[in-house]
């Protein structure tokens, strides 16, 4: 048993091996099966083994630093996704007191309360002061007076 872990332990010596990618595939995989039992196509089947024939590449691919490359866009696009959903949750449970508005300079989502009438506000991040009409409670205009550099 140790002999075959030792050759295990070798042939993966210099190896890409698992990372978070692997992971995602690994469960794309897993729930393309599942949808496959039910529809079963060959065209899904296809993807599967191209998926799986994918990964073991992966794996065993010893070209390191473009597979930590292909990982490290994968977990940026996930984390984008992941704080588009957390801004959504955000902005459902801030409804009725917060409106969530882009900066006209950075484009950065700030969280400004929810009060009737104009108001200056200024981000944070590039102290660009821009105004803030806010109709009924309900609609807001952003128009930008003030630019600093
Ligand atoms: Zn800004």
């Amino acid at each position: 048993m140790q002999k075959f872990i030792y050759k295990l332990y070798k042939f993966m010596y210099g190896r890409y091996g698992i990372d978070e990618l692997y992971k995602a595939g690994l469960v794309l995989c897993i729930i393309l099966s599942i949808i496959n039992i039910f529809i079963n196509t060959r065209i899904l089947t296809l993807i599967e083994l191209l998926l799986i024939v994918i990964i073991i590449y992966r794996t065993l691919s010893k070209n390191i630093t473009k597979r930590r490359h292909e990982n490290n866009i994968y977990l940026k696009q996930k984390r984008k996704i992941k704080n588009k959903i957390i801004l959504i949750k955000r902005k459902w449970q801030d409804r009725n007191t917060h409106i969530y508005k882009k900066c006209p300079k950075c484009k950065k989502v700030l969280r400004l309360p929810l009060k009737k009438g104009k108001h200056t506000c200024k981000c944070p991040i590039c102290n660009n002061k821009f105004e803030v009409k806010c109709r009924r409670g309900e609609k807001i205009e952003v128009e930008v007076i003030k630019r600093k550099k």
